[in-house]
């Protein structure tokens, strides 16, 4: 697409952590322009670049930085809403947002589990969102609300789905999880160097069950019928979620069928090959100490979830660890492939 024929986009909640990573990833997009940032009243009025305590490594992009933060008021800015807004504000927010006719593409866990919003991964379930039209029904909505998974759940789903033509039976998974998922200044330096905090507030029961909202059928208002059982923990690293995972498979599959299953997937948005579609989706790492978030949140742009140590185990049937990047995969790259689906499918 032509760069003057972009379809212009804003970003409520653009000065955190993910709003960042929404702004980084959009600078050079080839069908979406950033032309306006909105936050909290404590950033209304200034310009964006005195506004956001930027954290990540690559520049602030120069035609942001100028560009001043507005409220979060409905109605205001353009049709296409990226939201990086935190939780509460979300709650009272997006769908007001909604109602006003914004598409709102939302990270905020508010609206994951509401049955009429898809909560999207699209190379695994592109087809949820045939809800939409009857989400505007019932709410009376002349936009929209898409969500993407919470930052864990999204690297389980992605490296379960290849696993569905083996009828998965119960998953336990415990989590390594990086501190930027806490938004920033999030955990205190005190509380995690040189330490594990085996708590995290909620996230057990998200990555329950929006995992089997993600894998499920009817737009998900049918949850996949497998039993998933999380632990969550907190470790002293900067960006990527690593999880180890044991899987019962109905159908006992080799491991070499279940290496080939995790190797081969692929789903629309490679087939439509969208801008910011990894390919493989899912890299399959043969090294003995792979994968970790230091060496490979990065792989495919942040967007491929890494998959290791494939191999039997003796209580369930299959093991093995998936590693993604948790604001990148987790949360503005999956929002914005989002977009991209939705924009490929017409629906934008
Ligand atoms: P964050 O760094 O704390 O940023 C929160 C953003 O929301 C800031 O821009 C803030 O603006 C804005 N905000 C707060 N209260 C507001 C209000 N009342 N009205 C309008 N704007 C308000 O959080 P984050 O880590 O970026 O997370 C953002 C969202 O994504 C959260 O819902 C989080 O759960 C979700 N998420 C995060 C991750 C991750 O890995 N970090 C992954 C998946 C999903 P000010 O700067 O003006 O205060």
């Amino acid at each position: 697409m032509p760069q003057d024929t972009r379809i212009p986009v804003g970003v409520l909640g653009a000065t955190g952590m993910v709003g960042q990573q929404f702004i980084s990833r959009l600078a050079n997009h080839p069908w979406f322009e950033v032309t306006w940032l909105a936050a909290s009243e404590r950033s209304e009025g200034k310009r964006y670049h005195e506004a956001a305590s930027w954290r990540l490594p690559a520049p602030m992009p120069a035609d942001v930085r100028s560009l001043p933060v507005h409220a979060c008021t409905p109605g205001k800015g353009p049709k296409v809403l990226f939201s990086a807004l935190d939780a509460k504000a979300a709650d009272e927010l997006e769908h007001q947002f909604a109602a006003a006719g914004h598409i709102v593409l939302s990270n905020a866990r508010s609206h994951r589990m509401d049955p009429l919003v898809p909560l999207l991964i699209p190379e695994i379930n592109a087809d949820h969102l045939g809800v939409l039209p009857e989400q505007r029904k019932v709410k009376g909505w002349s936009g929209a609300i898409v969500t993407n998974p919470n930052c864990a759940a999204v690297v389980l789903a992605m490296s379960l789905a290849p696993l569905r033509q083996f009828s998965i039976h119960a998953v336990m998974v415990t989590t390594m999880q990086a501190v930027s998922g806490a938004g920033y200044p999030g955990v205190p330096s005190l509380d995690i160097l040189g330490n594990v905090v085996p708590f995290i507030g909620g996230e057990e029961e998200k990555m329950q069950s929006e995992t089997q909202k993600i894998l499920g059928s009817d737009s998900g208002r049918v949850p996949y019928p497998a039993t998933v059982s999380a632990h969550t923990n907190r470790v002293a690293v900067l960006d990527g979620h690593t999880m180890t995972i044991s899987v019962d498979l109905t159908s006992k599959p080799t491991i070499d069928e279940v290496v080939s299953a995790l190797r081969d997937f692929r789903g629309r948005p490679q087939a439509l090959e969208l801008p910011s579609a990894p390919e493989p989706p899912i890299v399959v790492m043969a090294e003995p100490n792979r994968p970790q978030p230091r060496l490979d949140a990065g792989l495919g742009g942040g967007m491929a979830v890494a998959v290791g140590r494939i191999r039997s185990c003796p209580v369930l049937h299959a093991k093995f660890v998936a590693m993604g990047h948790n604001t990148v995969r987790g949360a503005a790259g999956a929002a914005i492939l989002n977009a991209e689906l939705m924009k490929a499918e017409g629906l934008l």
